[in-house]
């Protein structure tokens, strides 16, 4: 039979090789730690946590990421089930003992008989053979340099720059208005792009004042502060002069107010929709090293996102990912060279429990390939699969920045209230939807 490589041992690369052995394929993982290092990450184990040791919520009914472990578990998950194993008390949260648990997913592999772990970087990419390329947000720079050869330096990035995304049903549109700069756009769609959201002088001025005082996050040591003039942090951009972002990101020309069309605006926040369902938008220009606790407080000020629930927050760091959207197939593999898949943080999803599940599935897929078997990609009500579909398909291309999973990225699910009084509800049949659907596409294989 044919083997499987996966080049980087993190979460992603981890996951994907349980999966494609216990579906009988022989496997090996290229992992180059501890021979060659990163500044993240401090021992040679695979499925190393970096930072936080959390898994967040394991709520599955009401949290999008507690589905997420619900569909990992329900698949057999190594992550999971080391996690499980390893879990320390934290509420309704998942924390996990991460040196215990790194051993653990490292001693499982390598006691498997068609697993085998070369320690070495890969630095080139592969011309045949099927290969899985989960080498995370500190993918190697020749290997980064030779995925930039075959995709076009401009569809893989090595800093992220993530504003904040809002939920569409949170905005206030008493508030704010839909309208383009200079009604821009063609058709219809194209027009209903931005929501805009309104400030006078004394909201303007009370706003930078927050952003000066708020609490900021450092680059972590060892990650250059390498981001350039086109993505500055918010705050970094109103240190340098009170006006800075008036004539920026905020600047109020080309707009009328829809609600007070003879009022000019001192400044305007636009937001721009962040997946074709229209449930989720982004708010244009706001990259920010905030605090998670600050940006939240600061954000409510602007008129119009006062009751705002975010779907994630923002944030900048070195973080290498492709622009999947226009890469990858929805079976994960690159267009280009469909021998290739890819899986995890690379492929511009977000977090140790989203890195996972993408490998969970990559590994699935792939192994499925090998055997003349090819399975189709993840049902798309089911949390992967709406995380796969966003990557690969339903995100804006030209604005791809990473994502965590989120219940903005489901289907809406007919004959439910909309808005804040039926969210339980509304969550509760997408969680019930979703586990239905994946437990159809695992039965599917069996
Ligand atoms: P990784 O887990 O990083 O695994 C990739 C593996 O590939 C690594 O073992 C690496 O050594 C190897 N590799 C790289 N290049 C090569 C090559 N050329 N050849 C062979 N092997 C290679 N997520 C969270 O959920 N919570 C956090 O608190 C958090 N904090 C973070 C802090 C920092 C500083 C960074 C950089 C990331 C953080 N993340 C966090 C994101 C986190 O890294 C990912 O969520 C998760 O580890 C990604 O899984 P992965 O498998 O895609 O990548």
């Amino acid at each position: 039979t044919q083997e499987l490589h996966i080049v980087g041992g993190g979460m992603a690369g981890s996951e994907a090789a349980w999966q494609a052995a216990n579906m009988g394929v022989n496997v090996v993982i290229h992992e180059m730690r501890p021979k060659v290092e990163t500044f993240a990450h401090r021992t040679g184990n695979l499925a190393e946590m970096v930072c936080s040791n959390s898994f967040r919520s394991d709520d599955d009914e009401q949290n999008a990421v507690g589905l997420l472990h619900w569909e990992m578990r329900a698949a057999n998950g190594l992550i999971m089930a080391m996690a499980d194993k390893h879990r320390l008390p934290a509420g309704g949260a998942l924390a996990v003992d991460r040196d215990p648990f790194s051993e653990s997913v490292t001693d499982t592999l390598r006691a498997l008989p068609n697993v085998r772990v070369e320690y070495g970087e890969i630095t080139e990419l592969p011309s045949d053979g099927h290969w899985i390329i989960a080498t995370g947000p500190l993918t190697s720079s020749a290997l980064g340099a030779a995925i930039q050869a075959e995709t076009g330096a401009e569809r893989l990035a090595f800093f992220d720059a993530i504003a904040p995304i809002v939920y569409a049903e949170s905005i206030d549109m008493d508030v704010a208005w839909m309208q383009s700069r200079y009604d821009k756009g063609e058709t219809e769609e194209e027009q209903k792009a931005y929501l805009n959201c309104p400030m006078n002088r004394d909201q303007y001025e009370a706003f930078i004042d927050a952003l000066l005082a708020a609490d900021k996050t450092e680059f972590h040591e060892g990650e250059t502060a390498g981001y350039f003039d086109g993505c500055l942090p918010i705050e970094v951009m109103a240190e340098r002069g009170r006006e800075t972002l008036r004539h920026g990101p905020m600047k109020p020309v080309g707009l009328t107010n829809a609600h007070k069309p003879d009022e000019k605006a001192y400044a305007v926040v636009q937001l721009r929709r962040d997946n074709a369902l229209g449930t989720l938008y982004n708010i244009v220009g706001f990259q920010t090293k905030m605090k998670y606790g600050a940006q939240t407080e600061v954000f409510k000020m602007i008129p119009g996102l006062e009751n705002a629930s975010f779907a994630r927050l923002g944030g900048i760091h070195r973080n290498t990912f492709l622009n999947s959207p226009t890469l990858l197939d929805d079976q994960m593999r690159l267009r280009s060279r469909p021998n290739i898949r890819f899986a995890g943080q690379v492929t511009g999803v977000e977090g140790y429990v989203e890195s996972a599940a993408m490998g969970l599935l990559a590994g699935r897929l792939a192994a499925a390939e090998i055997l003349g078997k090819p399975l189709p990609t993840a049902p798309l009500n089911s949390a992967m699969g709406a995380l796969v579909h966003h990557i690969t398909g339903g995100a804006e291309a030209k604005t791809f920045q990473p994502m965590n999973v989120n219940f903005g990225l489901f289907q809406p699910v007919d004959g439910l209230k909309g808005g804040r009084r039926g969210r339980k509800d509304r969550y509760k049949a997408y969680t019930d939807r979703a586990k239905a659907d994946w437990q159809g596409w695992l039965d599917a294989q069996s």
